[in-house]
């Protein structure tokens, strides 16, 4: 039985025909500019996203903490959602290397408004640590895959904006956002002063992100991925599979939201599982249980041992992710177990 794998959109391995046009790559010393694909990759993403200039990075957690550095002074303050990426699964990178605090935000599915910005954004003085930088992020991630309507995004980015902060969107699932409403990277990340986008998420690609920004931002950029020690050289390999995904995997990302749609609809069929929907809906679903006399970590681990693998949430929700690595088919097979386990712990428990 082969495992079906709803942990996370990170487990996908890439297709035939992405390794193929990585094999086929024409590459360079990325470090002195001259990897040819890696080049045509951060044209491309940056056009995309409506930035003057990008650059590569080994991943989407070095996007934030290189915007971070970038963005602010040690000492400074961030403003983000509480349940945000860059508050929860960053090992603090903001702390620890930039030197700069968060100021969390507290919110059901991770979107704030410009109120709630505002009042998280401190006055000038002596005392009080320097609001300098909002990070939100398009989707969010442990906040259930939602899309921050354009108006709020907007809301937030003209609030910061006012007070002098700099704006950075944390873009790992945007195309999600944008294949959700129809809407385009560039009009989601207008006016932003930095975004970025994942490619080892559910495009399916083994690594890398390509962080946005004006000719200065991705310039002071640089210094810092080369210090981190993010400076590649034949990242066109890499660069390869990220453009295959541009063209290949963006469009499909709708069947994943789909399979994400059904999984809710028939895991509803039984009364033992409760959603936080949000409207529209992506590819990250967050649910509990009710009803039955099982905790999370026990009723993930009897799903795993059946062949469907979710994730348990501290906080005693679990999360599925739909991707390219899940067909439909096996999402009615994980729906039919699922369905299946939930009732023999109700029926044990009777
Ligand atoms: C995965 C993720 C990141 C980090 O990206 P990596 O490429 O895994 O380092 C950052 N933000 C969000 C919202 C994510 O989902």
């Amino acid at each position: 039985m082969s495992l079906i794998d709803l942990y996370s959109d990170t487990k996908t391995v890439p297709t035939e025909a992405m390794r193929a046009a990585m094999a086929a790559a024409k590459v360079g010393d990325e470090q002195m500019d001259e990897d040819p694909t890696t080049r045509a990759l951060c044209e491309r993403v940056a056009m995309e996203l409506g930035f003057e200039a990008a650059v590569f990075m080994p991943s989407g957690t070095m996007c934030n903490l290189v915007a971070t550095l970038v963005h602010t002074r040690p000492g400074d303050e961030l403003i983000a959602d509480a349940q945000s990426h860059i508050c929860t699964t960053e090992g603090a990178g903001a702390a620890a290397i930039a030197g700069v605090a968060i100021n969390p935000v507290f919110t059901r599915d991770g979107i704030f408004t410009a109120d709630e910005c505002r009042a998280a954004i401190r006055a000038p003085s002596r005392t009080a640590p320097r609001s300098s930088m909002v990070s939100i992020e398009q989707t969010t991630n442990f906040s259930g895959g939602a899309v921050w309507p354009l108006d709020a995004l907007r809301g937030v980015r003209d609030a910061s904006l006012d007070a002098g902060l700099r704006t950075h969107m944390d873009g790992a699932r945007l195309f999600n956002a944008c294949v959700a409403t129809g809407l385009t990277p560039k009009t989601y990340a207008e006016g932003w002063d930095s975004a970025w986008v994942d490619f080892s998420k559910g495009l399916g690609c083994p690594f890398g992100a390509v962080l946005c920004g004006d000719r200065d931002f991705i310039g002071e950029a640089w210094t810092w991925k080369y210090r981190l020690g993010g400076a590649m050289r034949q990242s066109g390999i890499l660069a390869a599979a990220a453009l295959y995904a541009l063209d290949h995997h963006v469009a499909r990302l709708a069947v994943d939201h789909a399979n994400a749609a059904l999984f809710i609809e028939l895991l509803g069929e039984t009364p033992y599982f409760v959603f936080d929907k949000t409207s529209p809906t992506t590819n990250v679903i967050l649910f509990k249980l009710q009803g039955l006399p099982v905790d999370t970590a026990t009723f993930t681990g009897r799903a795993l041992e059946r062949g469907v693998r979710l994730r348990a949430l501290a906080d005693g929700r679990m999360r599925a992710t739909t991707h390219l690595g899940v067909t439909r088919d096996e999402m009615l097979t994980a729906v039919r177990i699922l369905n299946d386990l939930a009732r023999e712990f109700a029926a044990n428990a009777a």
